[in-house]
């Protein structure tokens, strides 16, 4: 005997017509295309016609619901087959987009009913006289079926039946098989909104670099597309994680602020968008800036199911975000710290002084004849005056010293650790060195000199205006002193 092969296409079409067997294998033929995402939009034609031939009736439709409120549903005829032209409908500017009012009990309970995801049979001259009997009457339609069709719980639209010739009862039997129809074209509706997103997506990518993750709260299982977990392209699927290991792909420092920044997340309002800014290691070690942007899908019993969004690289935000710190606490002209974190970091030495019980020295500098230099050569040769003391004070300082411009030609340097002593030593070493380190601009050789004022502070409590009131106040004895010189005020320790 031999083997007989065949495809669902060239099978059962000769049922007899209105057997249930005739609409099943009118469905089996339809299934093919309409799940592996062939068939939309056109198969659902050809399923229409195929069920529409097989049970016998006068017309298929879909109407797809376009918009519903309290009182009000939109919707919108987009397939039809008829059995002959007198039954066509659609293109009728009354089915075109047409919104009905919910008005009605009847027509209330039949919506609410599709919204629910079930089916509706009804035969005209079983119906009690009133608006729907009418509305079916003037359709000249003596019996209906429709079947609700739900994409993602949500009521995407109506398959129905209209009967113009025979007032029909439909069996259970012929609803569960119709039903099963609605599935596959919920399916095909799925489908295609699943392509449309994953185009949407790629286009998204193409823009952004990101990857995709989604956690689950169930396995503790994260998976993630390879993008930006790899420094250079590849051809990998997506990559599984347990949460453990998950966490050392990010930078150590990046975890636990993570980790609490999620628990507060899922302990708050969880209909808003999850964000985190995280550093994370690529496959060859470097570390990237990324934002974790992730939505929560919760169960009906309101347990946390989902964690799911999208990862983008922000390496550019960062480092303009950088560059408007510095610029935000660094003088334009020298670079070196300005005023507002000098007195910022002020206070972080006295707090470690007081604490450790160490001394430190705070020496403020102001150029001599400055005003001089200015107006003799030109605001530039200033600068550049500026920018050469900058330089040959930095060359001096040590690792811990903080050097900064408060403003004009005066300047503030932080010495950690340091006694008078050796503040003392320190600073006639920098004005020696200053002295003999002359500068040249527009050809010509100019030299700078500053004077000092010292305050140290022997590890007792004091405050960032009371030791800069003592700064200032040697400074102003150094000048008063003949300048190019440094003063300490006597039993001015603090
Ligand atoms: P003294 O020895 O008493 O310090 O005399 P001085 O001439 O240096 O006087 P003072 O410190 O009061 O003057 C500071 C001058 O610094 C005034 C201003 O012309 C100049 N100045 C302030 N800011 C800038 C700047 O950004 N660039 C330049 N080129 N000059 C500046
Ligand atoms: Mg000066």
């Amino acid at each position: 005997m031999g083997i007989k092969t065949g495809n669902f296409k060239n099978i059962g079409s000769s049922y007899e017509e209105g057997s249930n067997a005739a609409v099943l294998s009118a469905i089996a033929r339809s299934a093919e295309e309409l799940t592996t995402g062939k068939g939309w939009p056109d198969g659902v034609n050809d399923l229409l016609e195929a069920l529409g031939r097989a049970t016998g009736v006068s017309r298929v439709w879909i109407f797809q619901t376009i918009e519903i409120t309290d009182s009000h549903l939109t919707q919108n005829y987009t397939f039809e087959w008829a059995s002959a032209p007198r039954y066509k409908q659609l293109g009728m500017p009354m089915f075109s987009m047409f919104t009905n009012k919910i008005n009605r009990p009847e027509y209330r309970e039949t919506v609410w009913s599709r919204q629910r995801g079930e089916w509706q049979k009804m035969v005209t001259n079983r119906i009690e006289p009133g608006w729907l009997r009418d509305t079916l009457e003037v359709q000249k339609i003596k019996s209906m079926l429709t079947i609700s069709i739900m994409v993602e719980d949500q009521w995407w639209g109506t398959l129905g039946f209209d009967d113009c010739e025979r007032a029909y009862d439909w069996s259970d039997e012929e609803i569960a098989l119709l039903k099963t129809a609605g599935y596959l074209i919920s399916n095909a509706v799925l489908r295609d909104r699943l392509s449309a997103k994953r185009r949407q997506f790629s286009i998204l990518k193409q823009l952004t670099d990101s990857s995709v993750w989604e956690f689950d709260f169930k396995t503790g299982q994260i998976w993630c597309s390879p993008e930006l977990l790899y420094s250079v392209p590849v051809p990998t699927d997506n990559i599984r994680f347990s949460l453990h290991k998950a966490l050392h792909l990010i930078h150590p420092d990046d975890r636990r602020p993570l980790l609490a920044a999620a628990r507060q997340y899922l302990q708050g309002n969880r209909k808003n968008v999850f964000r985190f800014d995280m550093r994370l290691f690529t496959d060859c070690g470097d570390l990237r800036w990324v934002e974790l942007i992730g939505n929560l899908r919760s169960g009906e019993d309101g347990k946390p199911e989902q964690l799911a969004g999208i990862l983008i690289d922000i390496r550019k935000r960062k480092r303009e975000e950088q560059r408007l710190r510095e610029e935000a606490v660094t003088d334009p002209l020298t670079g070196v710290t300005n005023r507002r974190l000098f007195e910022h970091r002020l206070q972080e030495y006295i707090d470690f002084s007081v604490s450790e019980r160490t001394p430190f020295s705070l020496l403020f500098f102001d150029i001599d004849h400055f005003k001089k230099l200015n107006d003799t050569y030109g605001h530039p040769t200033g600068d550049k005056g500026l920018c050469h003391l900058t330089k040959v004070l930095e060359d001096q300082l040590r690792g811990d010293d903080l050097l900064a411009r408060l403003g004009g030609d005066e300047f503030a340097l932080i010495l950690p650790k340091t006694d008078q002593r050796t503040a003392t030593a320190i600073g006639e070493r920098l004005i020696r060195t200053v002295e003999s380190s002359p500068f040249e601009h527009d050809g010509k050789t100019h030299w700078l000199t500053i004077s000092i004022g010292l305050a140290v502070s022997n590890g007792k409590l004091t405050t960032p205006a009371r030791i800069i009131e003592t700064a200032d106040a040697a400074l102003y004895e150094a000048k008063q002193r003949g300048r190019n010189r440094l003063a300490v005020l006597s039993g001015c320790a603090l």
